[in-house]
Protein backbone atom coordinates (compact mmCIF):
# COMPACT_ATOMS: atom_id res chain seq x y z
CA UNK A 1 0.00 0.00 0.00
CA UNK A 2 1.36 3.17 -0.75
CA UNK A 3 2.68 5.42 1.69
CA UNK A 4 0.78 7.92 3.55
CA UNK A 5 2.42 11.24 3.64
CA UNK A 6 1.72 13.92 5.38
CA UNK A 7 2.63 17.61 5.33
CA UNK A 8 2.36 20.10 8.81
CA UNK A 9 2.84 23.86 7.72
CA UNK A 10 3.63 26.63 10.23
CA UNK A 11 5.52 29.28 11.65
CA UNK A 12 6.47 27.74 14.62
CA UNK A 13 7.81 30.83 16.33
CA UNK A 14 8.59 28.41 18.50
CA UNK A 15 7.10 25.41 18.81
CA UNK A 16 4.59 25.32 21.19
CA UNK A 17 2.92 21.70 23.37
CA UNK A 18 0.13 22.79 21.11
CA UNK A 19 2.39 22.01 17.74
CA UNK A 20 3.46 19.20 19.28
CA UNK A 21 0.20 17.39 20.57
CA UNK A 22 -1.13 17.86 16.49
CA UNK A 23 2.40 16.23 15.55
CA UNK A 24 2.23 13.41 18.05
CA UNK A 25 -1.89 12.72 16.66
CA UNK A 26 -1.27 12.58 13.14
CA UNK A 27 1.67 10.46 13.65
CA UNK A 28 0.11 8.17 15.99
CA UNK A 29 -3.23 8.05 13.63
CA UNK A 30 -3.11 9.47 10.51
CA UNK A 31 0.37 9.48 8.78
CA UNK A 32 2.84 6.69 8.17
CA UNK A 33 5.67 9.56 7.52
CA UNK A 34 5.33 13.50 8.69
CA UNK A 35 7.21 16.17 6.97
CA UNK A 36 6.82 19.74 9.28
CA UNK A 37 7.24 22.61 7.04
CA UNK A 38 8.74 24.93 8.84
CA UNK A 39 8.12 28.66 7.31
CA UNK A 40 11.08 30.35 5.62
CA UNK A 41 10.09 33.76 5.48
CA UNK A 42 7.33 35.00 8.30
CA UNK A 43 5.75 38.55 7.60
CA UNK A 44 6.33 39.54 10.91
CA UNK A 45 9.77 39.12 12.02
CA UNK A 46 10.24 36.24 13.70
CA UNK A 47 11.87 36.04 17.29
CA UNK A 48 13.93 32.89 16.33
CA UNK A 49 15.57 32.25 13.36
CA UNK A 50 14.93 29.91 10.76
CA UNK A 51 17.65 27.86 11.81
CA UNK A 52 16.60 27.80 15.72
CA UNK A 53 12.66 27.19 14.81
CA UNK A 54 13.80 24.40 12.70
CA UNK A 55 16.56 23.12 15.45
CA UNK A 56 13.98 23.36 17.92
CA UNK A 57 10.94 21.45 16.07
CA UNK A 58 13.52 18.50 15.29
CA UNK A 59 15.17 18.39 19.12
CA UNK A 60 11.32 18.12 20.16
CA UNK A 61 9.79 15.96 17.64
CA UNK A 62 12.53 13.24 17.66
CA UNK A 63 10.84 11.52 20.83
CA UNK A 64 7.33 11.20 19.23
CA UNK A 65 8.94 9.31 15.89
CA UNK A 66 11.04 6.80 18.28
CA UNK A 67 7.60 6.09 20.02
CA UNK A 68 5.70 5.34 16.81
CA UNK A 69 8.30 4.64 14.85
CA UNK A 70 7.51 6.76 12.51
CA UNK A 71 9.53 9.04 10.25
CA UNK A 72 9.28 12.80 10.62
CA UNK A 73 11.07 15.26 8.94
CA UNK A 74 11.74 18.98 9.27
CA UNK A 75 11.84 21.29 6.19
CA UNK A 76 11.79 24.32 5.20
CA UNK A 77 9.10 25.87 2.86
CA UNK A 78 8.85 29.29 1.04
CA UNK A 79 6.43 27.99 -1.94
CA UNK A 80 2.79 27.93 -2.35
CA UNK A 81 1.98 25.03 0.06
CA UNK A 82 0.71 22.81 -2.18
CA UNK A 83 3.59 22.73 -4.18
CA UNK A 84 5.30 22.08 -1.33
CA UNK A 85 2.96 18.92 -0.44
CA UNK A 86 3.94 17.88 -3.95
CA UNK A 87 7.73 18.25 -3.79
CA UNK A 88 7.60 16.40 -0.62
CA UNK A 89 5.30 13.79 -2.22
CA UNK A 90 2.72 14.67 0.94
CA UNK A 91 -1.11 13.97 -0.36
CA UNK A 92 -2.69 15.11 3.33
CA UNK A 93 -2.18 18.74 4.67
CA UNK A 94 -2.36 18.09 8.53
CA UNK A 95 -3.61 21.81 10.54
CA UNK A 96 -4.54 22.05 13.64
CA UNK A 97 -8.48 24.18 14.83
CA UNK A 98 -8.27 25.78 18.44
CA UNK A 99 -11.87 27.89 17.87
CA UNK A 100 -13.84 29.43 15.77
CA UNK A 101 -11.21 32.46 15.17
CA UNK A 102 -8.99 29.78 13.69
CA UNK A 103 -11.96 28.42 11.06
CA UNK A 104 -12.71 31.34 8.48
CA UNK A 105 -8.93 31.76 7.48
CA UNK A 106 -8.40 28.01 7.95
CA UNK A 107 -11.50 27.28 5.89
CA UNK A 108 -10.41 29.14 2.88
CA UNK A 109 -7.08 28.34 2.59
CA UNK A 110 -8.42 24.84 2.19
CA UNK A 111 -10.81 25.18 -0.44
CA UNK A 112 -8.32 27.35 -2.16
CA UNK A 113 -5.67 24.80 -2.15
CA UNK A 114 -8.29 21.84 -3.15
CA UNK A 115 -8.91 24.23 -6.02
CA UNK A 116 -5.19 25.01 -6.81
CA UNK A 117 -4.96 21.13 -6.14
CA UNK A 118 -6.99 18.46 -6.40
CA UNK A 119 -4.72 15.83 -4.48
CA UNK A 120 -3.98 17.22 -1.41
CA UNK A 121 -6.72 16.82 1.20
CA UNK A 122 -6.70 19.49 3.94
CA UNK A 123 -7.18 17.39 7.30
CA UNK A 124 -7.67 19.06 10.55
CA UNK A 125 -7.12 18.31 14.17
CA UNK A 126 -9.16 20.01 16.93
CA UNK A 127 -7.03 21.28 19.52
CA UNK A 128 -6.75 18.89 22.62
CA UNK A 129 -8.81 20.93 25.51
CA UNK A 130 -5.72 21.77 27.62
CA UNK A 131 -3.80 23.35 24.63
CA UNK A 132 -6.49 25.01 23.23
CA UNK A 133 -6.05 27.96 24.33
CA UNK A 134 -2.09 28.09 23.40
CA UNK A 135 -0.44 30.25 20.15
CA UNK A 136 2.89 30.68 19.95
CA UNK A 137 2.32 34.43 19.98
CA UNK A 138 0.60 34.50 23.10
CA UNK A 139 3.24 32.53 24.80
CA UNK A 140 5.76 35.00 23.58
CA UNK A 141 3.79 37.90 25.13
CA UNK A 142 3.56 36.01 28.27
CA UNK A 143 7.09 35.66 28.33
CA UNK A 144 8.17 39.13 27.59
CA UNK A 145 6.14 40.13 30.64
CA UNK A 146 7.67 37.87 33.00
CA UNK A 147 5.05 35.49 33.57
CA UNK A 148 5.82 31.32 33.68
CA UNK A 149 5.64 29.61 30.00
CA UNK A 150 7.00 26.32 31.11
CA UNK A 151 3.59 24.38 30.89
CA UNK A 152 2.63 25.53 27.51
CA UNK A 153 6.24 24.73 25.80
CA UNK A 154 8.79 22.69 26.39
CA UNK A 155 11.41 23.52 28.86
CA UNK A 156 14.51 24.38 26.33
CA UNK A 157 11.76 26.23 24.05
CA UNK A 158 11.39 27.76 27.42
CA UNK A 159 14.68 28.21 28.14
CA UNK A 160 15.25 29.60 24.74
CA UNK A 161 12.59 32.14 24.80
CA UNK A 162 13.47 33.61 28.15
CA UNK A 163 17.44 34.06 26.95
CA UNK A 164 15.79 36.11 24.10
CA UNK A 165 14.04 38.25 26.13
CA UNK A 166 16.62 38.85 28.57
CA UNK A 167 19.08 40.39 26.16
P1 LIG B 1 0.71 29.74 11.24
O1 LIG B 1 1.78 30.75 11.00
O2 LIG B 1 0.27 28.96 10.05
O3 LIG B 1 -0.44 30.23 12.10
P2 LIG B 1 1.53 28.29 13.54
O4 LIG B 1 2.96 27.92 13.80
O5 LIG B 1 0.95 29.31 14.42
O6 LIG B 1 1.48 28.67 12.05
O7 LIG B 1 0.61 27.01 13.59
C1 LIG B 1 0.73 25.94 12.70
C2 LIG B 1 -0.50 25.09 12.81
O8 LIG B 1 -0.62 24.58 14.13
C3 LIG B 1 -1.81 25.79 12.51
O9 LIG B 1 -2.67 24.88 11.86
C4 LIG B 1 -2.35 26.12 13.88
O10 LIG B 1 -3.76 26.22 13.88
C5 LIG B 1 -1.90 24.90 14.65
N1 LIG B 1 -1.80 25.18 16.08
C6 LIG B 1 -1.11 26.16 16.68
N2 LIG B 1 -1.26 26.12 18.03
C7 LIG B 1 -2.08 25.07 18.28
C8 LIG B 1 -2.66 24.50 19.47
N3 LIG B 1 -2.43 25.03 20.67
N4 LIG B 1 -3.46 23.42 19.35
C9 LIG B 1 -3.71 22.91 18.12
N5 LIG B 1 -3.22 23.40 16.96
C10 LIG B 1 -2.43 24.46 17.03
Amino acid sequence: MAQRVGLYPGTFDPITNGHLDIVERATAHLVDKLVIAVAINVGKSPVFSFDERVAMVKNETAVIAKKYNTEIEVKGFQNLLVDTAKEFGATILIRGLRAVSDFDYEFQMASMNRHLEQEVETVFLMASDRYQFIASSLVKEVCQLGGDIEQFVPKNVALALGKKYQA
